[in-house]
């Protein structure tokens, strides 16, 4: 089936990450509108777990979170709120020309196989430098290492009776091949807010697995960028795909356009044909990704942070060293 395995970067898909890291909204030719345009203020999602589906909240898998993460909120974060404009990133320039992804439909299946390294992307320097500003709030002291993934997800999932919880680690993946990881830290923060990451929106946990909490401006999205629905972004662990932040129209979707899992139904294009059929939308604000499953997802044993509600095994080590103490100040 190798021959099957199809590659979904396009060639334009830099320029316009290169748009998007430049800090620009892009608009589709006309005027612009307001609901094209990012918020500069979110709400704080710390709090809004829940142990069923609610909108605006993560139906946790977990009831318990060990600290960890940015030891310091910065300034970005204020009365509830926070400003993703004011934060500041992990810097670097780091590529990575061993990353691999391969999709490939079997059957019933779509088998996904990657090495957990952003294809055609290139991330920040980790672990996070002594001095840098970053280490200033979350001295992540993990590097960047390629993983195994091989999921067997359904080709075309179908809605449980009941939603499920998200757990922590590997919630799904990027059609890039980066991991998914639900909104929270490991302490159960809104990890957007709180967490450095860095210019993609991305960082190392402690095994090495470079991952998004959040939507990210290097995921390719020509569509949503030319003012329509936004392009497939990933799947998720139960079959269905995730979706940039545009919904129909080119309509900057929120939390209320949406379900208590992160999704809705309409017509989309699925493997090359036009289907009705339920997916989820990442937004600029929190949950950013996921609420819950909306189908039943697979399990992934050898990434061991309990995705199917499993208790995850002890850490032996906190995701991020807390920060020694300071020395005579
Ligand atoms: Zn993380
Ligand atoms: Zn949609």
């Amino acid at each position: 089936m190798a021959n099957s395995f199809r590659s979904f970067l396009r060639p334009g898909s830099i320029l316009l990450t290169a748009v998007a890291l430049a800090g620009g909204v892009i608009h589709s030719a006309g005027p612009a509108v307001a609901h094209e345009v990012r918020k500069a203020v979110l709400p704080l999602g710390d709090g809004h777990i829940a142990f069923r589906p609610v909108a605006g909240s993560i139906f946790a898998c977990d009831a318990q979170f060990a600290p960890g993460g940015a030891f310091r909120d910065g300034p970005w974060i204020s009365g509830g709120q926070w400003f993703p404009d004011g934060k500041v990133q992990v810097e670097g320039d780091v590529g990575w020309p061993g990353a691999q992804i391969r999709i490939a439909r079997e059957g019933d299946f779509r088998m996904i196989i990657a090495n957990g390294l952003p294809v055609n992307q290139k991330t920040g320097a980790y672990p996070v430098a002594q001095g840098s500003a970053a280490y200033a709030y979350d001295r992540n002291p993990n590097a960047i290492a390629p993983q195994v993934i091989r999921l067997q997800l359904p080709a075309r999932p179908v809605e449980a009776a009941q939603p499920s919880c998200v757990g922590m680690g590997m919630i799904g993946v990027t059609l890039t091949g980066v991991g998914i990881f639900n909104g929270l830290d490991a302490g159960g923060r809104d990890a957007a807010a709180h967490e450095i990451q860095d210019h993609c929106n991305g960082h190392p946990e402690r095994r090495g697995q470079y991952h998004y909490h959040s939507w990210s401006p290097c995921i390719p999205d020509e569509s949503g960028a030319a003012g329509q629905h936004s392009d497939l972004a990933g799947y998720m662990l139960d079959g269905f795909g995730i979706y940039g932040p545009m919904g129909e129209g080119g309509k900057r979707l929120e939390n209320s356009d949406l379900d208590a899992c992160h999704g809705h139904t309409h017509s989309i294009n699925w493997d090359g044909q036009e289907v009705v059929m339920y997916h989820y939308h990442f937004t600029d604000e929190y949950p950013y990704s996921i609420g819950c499953f909306k189908g039943k997802p697979v399990a992934v044993p050898h990434m061991g942070e309990g995705a199917q509600g499993q208790r995850p095994p002890p850490p032996r080590m906190p995701p991020h060293m807390p920060p020694p103490p300071p020395p005579g100040r």
